[in-house]
């Protein structure tokens, strides 16, 4: 019997290491994993999902530029992907897409692993786009002790700090903030090539920064981070792993082990 089919939907997305991370995981159990990367695009996504979902998909990932479509697309959706309006996992049930989000806990389980447990702390979140909402709600219910919100569109950042009791920001404000314990970037600024102008003052010797993105795309704020004294500088490949262990446990109901595959991945050339 050919193996169930997952992968993952974005653009672009040549270049994801989320067939690598699922075979890696499925492997921990002789479990051959056929999980593909499909470039589509806001206006292609539909029609994409649904001949995946004839040739047999069971699951999928959603990224970039995706996440505030997928909802739309779904039947049914968990109680967090229903609050934070965002999905990121696709579960096939019958002839149907259930939809849940897993990148808050992802989230969550790697500023534990490798940074600062959110409780009690000061925390900025930059961004209102699908990862930032899923963010901000695991954030808060971590028991972050303030919330500032900021984002480039403001009345995003209003929108999504008002369904939290957060606070939101301009840009242009952040000049006039004392510095936070943990900062959060995930906006795609990085992807683009587009650095964002952050006041220095922002940062304190114990502030954490943490990019939801990885490798290039990560670099100008972590370089900003640590020019200008972060304690600790974090991209978000670990992110990536817990947030795939989250879905790989929905989609087969086993929990992979993750430190093997940080591990991997950091080595990876
Ligand atoms: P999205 O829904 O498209 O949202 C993009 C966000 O970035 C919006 O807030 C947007 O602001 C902001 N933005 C875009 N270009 C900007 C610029 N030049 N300057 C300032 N802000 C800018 O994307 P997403 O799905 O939330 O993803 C956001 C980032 O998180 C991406 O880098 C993605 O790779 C990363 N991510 C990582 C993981 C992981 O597991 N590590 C998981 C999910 C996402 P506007 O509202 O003004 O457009």
């Amino acid at each position: 019997m050919a193996p169930a089919r997952y992968a993952v939907f974005g653009q672009p997305i040549a270049h994801s290491l989320s067939p690598r991370i699922h075979a890696a995981f499925g492997a921990q159990f002789g479990m051959a994993i056929d999980y593909r990367a499909i470039e589509a695009g806001r206006g292609d996504f539909a029609a994409a999902l649904d001949a995946f979902a004839h040739g047999g998909g069971l699951g999928a990932n959603v990224t970039l530029p995706l996440k505030e479509d997928a909802p739309l697309l779904c039947a049914s959706s968990s109680e967090r992907a229903q609050r934070c309006g965002s999905v990121n996992t696709l579960i096939r049930d019958g002839d149907r897409w259930h939809g849940d989000s897993t990148d808050g806990i992802g989230l969550l389980r790697d500023l534990a692993r490798q940074a600062r447990d959110p409780r009690d702390a000061r925390v900025l979140l930059l961004g209102a786009g699908g990862a930032a909402r899923a963010a901000a709600f695991a954030l808060a219910e971590a028991g972050a002790r303030e919330l500032l919100i900021s984002n480039r569109t403001p009345a995003r950042a209003r929108s999504l700090a008002d369904s939290l009791g957060a606070r939101a920001g301009t840009w242009e404000a952040l000049a006039q903030e004392s510095p936070f314990d943990l900062i959060v970037n995930a906006t795609s600024a990085g992807h683009a090539d587009a650095p964002l102008d952050l006041p220095r003052t922002l940062i304190a010797s114990s502030t954490v920064c943490y990019d939801l993105s990885y490798g290039h795309a990560a670099r100008s704020f972590l370089d900003w981070a640590r020019a200008n004294g972060a304690v600790r500088a974090v991209d978000g490949l670990g992110m990536l792993v817990e947030q795939a262990a989250e879905s790989f446990s929905l989609w087969h109901r086993r929990r992979p082990h993750t430190e093997p595959v940080h591990a991997m991945l950091r080595a990876r050339p």
